[in-house]
């Protein structure tokens, strides 16, 4: 597995837990969603009341999970959490649904990837707090309706774009993140390495954020992986140099550009001239799935000003070019 990719594995998911903030007060960054949110939340505690159903779309590692824990614990209600994939049947999800208790909130990760039958079952739980147990087979079949408790929905997403319109269309609010500034991201370091008891003087921790392509999990892993550098190779003092050194050994580049980064550039570059190419000839060319360079590689890339969207395909800027030090055509924009 990359150092750098998004996603988490087990380790992580336990040092993730303990370095997760629990309150609103304590989440770093993202200050629009948060103001939006806080107001959602008072509103409802205000009127006794569960709030509306909350869908937060956004990158891998950008929170979305750790924002469903603090609407449940700001809520002072029990959390369910599932993901899409694992809700492959409709009885998967009135399994859930039929014993929520009131007030609590259901968190879906990956909810666009919910299978269709349990999709429309959702439609109507979200609106009617309601689902329709379907008894018997063919003709002779019946839809017994059975009430469930008022419960809040959080669903997260990395593409708000592949939720069809009626499920999009039943979340009264819309958490849309982005990618973290370097100064929020220092923040998110300087908090982390007190959990963890490491010294992180300013520069050090400037250094790592600023190549965390913009993600707190990738700047919580980072910061690790330079721990272990400081306290191997060095006195255990992370220095920018220090810090720079072991992010340029675990392939992260001084953009925080990654391999995989640096491949879906390298070929759009030198395979086809800058582009424009579609998404799914750049994947074959670098060996990955193309919701692999969707989701993980290009966000980033665009975001960094280095590729663009363009209706014919996937584009190079000149920074692209400038940035893997060679010189762009004469015709290249940006
Ligand atoms: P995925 O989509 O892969 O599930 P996610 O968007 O749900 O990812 P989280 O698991 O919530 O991301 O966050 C990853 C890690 O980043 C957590 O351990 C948490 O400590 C840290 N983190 C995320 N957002 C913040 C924040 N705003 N402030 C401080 N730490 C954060």
């Amino acid at each position: 597995r990359d150092l750098i990719s998004a996603q988490a594995d087990d380790n992580d998911l336990q040092i993730e837990a303990a370095l997760r903030p629990k309150s609103l007060g304590e989440f770093i960054g993202q200050s629009r969603v948060r103001e939006q949110l806080s107001l959602v939340l008072q509103g409802a505690l205000k009127r006794g009341k569960a709030p509306d159903h909350v869908l937060m779309s956004g990158s891998p590692g950008l929170g979305k999970t750790t924002l469903a824990m603090i609407i449940a614990y700001e809520l002072g209600a029990p959390l369910r959490i599932t993901s899409g994939p694992a809700l492959e049947r409709a009885g998967d999800l009135a399994a859930i649904l039929s014993t929520l208790a009131e007030g609590e909130v259901l968190f879906i990760d990956e909810i666009h990837r919910m299978a269709r039958p349990a999709e429309e079952m959702l439609y109507l739980a979200m609106e009617d707090f309601r689902v329709d147990i379907v008894v018997g087979k063919g003709p002779g079949a019946t839809a017994i309706p059975l009430e469930i408790a008022p419960f809040t929905l959080v669903g997260a997403t990395t593409r708000a774009g592949l939720l069809p319109a009626p499920l999009r269309d039943r979340f009264g609010f819309t958490a849309h993140m982005d990618f973290y500034e370097v100064d929020e991201l220092e923040r998110v370091l300087a908090r982390s390495s007190r959990l963890l008891g490491v010294d992180l003087p300013a520069d050090g921790a400037h250094e790592i954020a600023r190549r965390s392509r913009g993600t707190p999990r990738i700047a919580n892993r980072l910061l690790r992986r330079v721990r272990d550098f400081a306290e191997v190779r060095a006195d255990g003092l992370i220095t920018r140099d220090l810090a720079a050194a072991a992010l340029n050994l675990y392939e992260v580049d001084a953009e925080g550009l990654d391999r995989l980064d640096r491949a879906v550039l390298g070929a759009l570059l030198r395979k086809f001239g800058g582009g424009p190419v579609g998404l799914s000839t750049l994947a074959v060319a670098v060996g990955e799935e193309p919701e692999t360079v969707e989701v993980v590689a290009e966000p980033f890339l665009v975001r960094q000003g280095l590729v663009a969207r363009t209706p014919r395909g996937r584009v190079a800027t000149a920074g692209a070019w400038l940035h893997l030090g060679m010189t762009p055509p004469p015709d290249v924009f940006g």
